[in-house]
């Protein structure tokens, strides 16, 4: 099923998580999905190392086998830099052969001389590339806060929308911990015309490295209320975790009562925080868009 078509009578509810690492036991993201698909997940999603590496075949077979073995709608993300449009195709041809609908259209991170090599630049090339040659259901990311390289809100808004135009079918954000960063940047995305549903992704921050990496690479900020939770609770990783859940919960809750297209948890491969957050707003979640 197209992920798009999801949004037509409630929130959607989806999950994220990422393969194992190249010596890491497979096992476990079997026993991980396991787990996660007894959410009841509309769709779960599974990222994909950006530089076209090996770990892009466990993409799609975890991928594959979250529809087939688990019976759960996916996603396969697929970062463009560094590929060729040849080494593209390949790819989205073996996504295709392996019953893929839908794709999470990225640019991916630059690091020295990553993109030198490759065809694309942009996402928006890649989508332009896929809607070009293939008939699948395009996602794309957005950034609340404004992505890090960005020369502003109003650039930031106008490539997004071009890459809308290009044939994103739907919209997942990057991380945030302050809410109001969302709800404007949804009214801005209205008004510069962009109509595709946007789903808010929520991290759960469990622990205080997580959260420094995540400021550093996405330059997200900490609001006062998220700092002070931190402050307390660092030393003690049971209560930080619990901290953490109740963060998001407080979050998602508040997304949904204003009206969020979507929930997009980032799960980190815990089903057990993800299963505490989905038992705590699984109810609200059900609630038909129109009367929320
Ligand atoms: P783009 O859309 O290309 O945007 C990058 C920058 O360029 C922005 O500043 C934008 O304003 C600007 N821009 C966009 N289009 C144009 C244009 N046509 N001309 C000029 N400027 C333009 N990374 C991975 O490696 N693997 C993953 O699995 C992965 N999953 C992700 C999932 C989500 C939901 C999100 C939010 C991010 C994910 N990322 C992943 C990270 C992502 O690759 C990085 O954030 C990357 O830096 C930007 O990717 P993008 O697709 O948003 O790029």
């Amino acid at each position: 099923m197209r992920t798009a078509e999801l949004f037509e009578q409630r929130p959607v509810f989806s999950l994220e998580v990422f393969p194992p690492k190249p010596d890491a036991d497979e096992s476990v993201i079997y026993q991980t999905l396991e787990q996660l698909s007894d959410i009841k997940p509309d769709f779960i999603s599974v990222t994909y190392g950006a530089g076209g590496g090996k770990n892009g075949c466990k993409t799609i077979q975890i991928a594959s086998d979250i529809q087939n073995r688990y019976g759960v709608e996916s996603v396969a993300h697929l970062p463009c830099i560094g590929l060729t449009r040849t080494q593209a195709r390949d790819i989205l041809d073996r996504m295709h052969e392996a019953g893929i609908e839908n794709i999470l259209a990225l640019r991916g991170d630059r690091t020295d001389g990553s993109d030198a090599a490759g065809d694309f630049r942009h996402a928006s090339d890649l989508i332009s590339f896929i809607n070009e040659y293939y008939d699948f259901n395009i996602i794309a990311a957005c950034y609340p806060e404004i992505h890090p390289e960005s020369t502003g809100a109003v650039d930031d808004l106008k490539w997004l929308r071009y890459k809308v135009d290009c044939g994103a079918d739907h919209l997942i954000t990057q991380l945030f911990l302050d809410n109001s960063y969302f709800y404007d940047f949804r009214e801005k995305a209205c008004i510069a015309g962009i109509e595709a549903p946007i789903e808010a992704g929520i991290m759960p921050v469990t622990n205080k490295r997580q959260i420094e990496r995540m400021v550093k690479l996405c330059g997200v900020e900490l609001p006062k209320k998220f700092v002070r939770v931190l402050e307390k609770y660092e030393h003690n990783e049971t209560a930080l975790r619990d901290a953490g859940i109740a963060y998001a919960i407080d979050q998602i809750t508040d997304l949904i009562a204003e009206g969020a297209d979507g929930i997009h948890l980032y799960t980190m491969n815990n089903p057990y925080i993800a299963h505490r957050i989905y038992d705590a707003v699984q109810n609200l979640i059900s609630v038909p868009a129109a009367i929320s």
